[in-house]
């Protein structure tokens, strides 16, 4: 299997790193950013995880301030006809969920990213809060299925992992949006692809928006076959009313309680009951972060069904997406 260090989805930044290190006017540069990003209206990126030194090549470079964000999608609506499946440079890696103990993958995780024309790459986290303020998530949602599920049928016909699930997150805008589900529903039709293949991985914050609406939702999407998991499981504070009053099919474990668990009691403790409830609500448990030899071992004392993380993998591009459920990943990337 390739080796994919996680840095490179953000390639780029530590160039930039040391480009603006000690560079004079440091501190007025990132004074003027403040001020433009302010009246950008930008303070969902300010709150989010774009790297300051990003910051300050998007929005230095040019300080008439055209958001890199907005000037792909400028391009894009421009140059492009999205309905022809072009996008502003969106794409997709995928991580493998493999079953505890064996490492068998049942299931990839589609994971967005952004390249923008500069060549930087950024990860969902530092464009969905922009998307969801511009009204462009819903077309990134709808964009991430098709694109999921086509691949998944590419591996399919290649008679690669078969019967292997595809998991797509999905937000709270594309829940809010009564055709959500009958939309997503013909796009499996017209792909012909199995809805039983599909996963939806909701988290508290998508399920509690608009609750009857969600439940609705993912009624029918159960209804025909497509699974329904609560991420992030235990982040929050309503994870155990999402348990009762949701429709589910599953959980994943936050990773804030697998990592150090091997050494970390409560943790173990809480990822034993959680599992256990799971079990006793007949839920699927995955341990999402799982990052050492250690953390698995442990999930497996515990019975967590699943794990996914950069133990097993790093999120690949479908290009070098070649996972054969090797034993030794984990241990050949610590030592690469
Ligand atoms: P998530 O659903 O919890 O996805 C897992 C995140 O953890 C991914 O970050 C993944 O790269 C990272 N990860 C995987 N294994 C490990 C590990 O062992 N250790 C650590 N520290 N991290 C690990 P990523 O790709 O940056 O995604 C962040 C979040 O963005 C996702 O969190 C998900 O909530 C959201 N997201 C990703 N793709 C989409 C999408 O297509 N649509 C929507 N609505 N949200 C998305
Ligand atoms: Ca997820
Ligand atoms: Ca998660």
């Amino acid at each position: 299997m390739s080796m994919h260090h996680p840095g490179e989805l953000t390639a780029g930044r530590p160039a930039l790193h040391s480009r603006l290190q000690g560079e004079r006017g440091f501190v007025t540069r990132v004074n003027n950013l403040l001020a433009i990003l302010k009246n950008a209206g930008q303070q969902q990126i300010l709150t989010g995880r774009l790297s300051r030194a990003q910051e300050m090549d998007t929005h230095m470079d040019n300080q008439e301030q055209v958001n890199p964000l907005d000037q792909a999608l400028q391009q894009w609506t421009r140059d492009a006809e999205p309905r022809a499946g072009t996008t502003p440079g969106w794409f997709l890696e995928y991580q493998p969920q493999v079953a505890l103990p064996s490492k068998v993958m049942v299931g990839v995780e589609a994971l967005v990213r952004w390249k923008l024309p500069n060549g930087d790459v950024l990860g969902p986290d530092q464009f969905i809060p922009w998307l969801e303020g511009n009204g462009w998530v819903a077309c990134l949602g709808d964009w991430v299925l098709r694109h999921a599920c086509q691949q998944w049928q590419i591996w399919n016909q290649n008679s690669m992992w078969p019967r292997m699930r595809m998991s797509v997150n999905v937000s709270a805008y594309q829940l809010r949006d009564p055709n959500f589900s009958a939309r997503t529903l013909t796009l499996l039709e017209d792909l012909a692809v199995d809805p039983a293949i599909l996963e939806l991985e909701l988290t508290e914050g998508t399920a509690w928006n608009n609750f009857g609406q969600v439940v609705a939702a993912v009624n029918e999407f159960r209804a025909c076959g497509v699974r329904v998991v609560m991420d992030d499981f235990g982040q929050g504070v309503s994870g155990l009313n999402a348990l009762r009053m949701l429709p589910l099919d599953g959980i994943k474990i936050d990773r804030a309680f697998i990592a150090g668990i091997d050494t970390d009691q409560k943790r173990q403790l809480i990822v034993a009951s959680a599992t256990n409830l799971g079990h006793q609500l007949g839920l699927t448990v995955t341990a999402e972060g799982v990052e050492t030899a250690a953390e698995w071992l442990t999930l497996t004392d515990l019975h967590c069904d699943a794990a996914q993380g950069y133990y097993i993998s790093w999120p690949l591009s479908a290009k070098h997406f070649t996972y054969h459920g090797d034993a030794t990943h984990g241990e050949e990337r610590k030592s690469s």
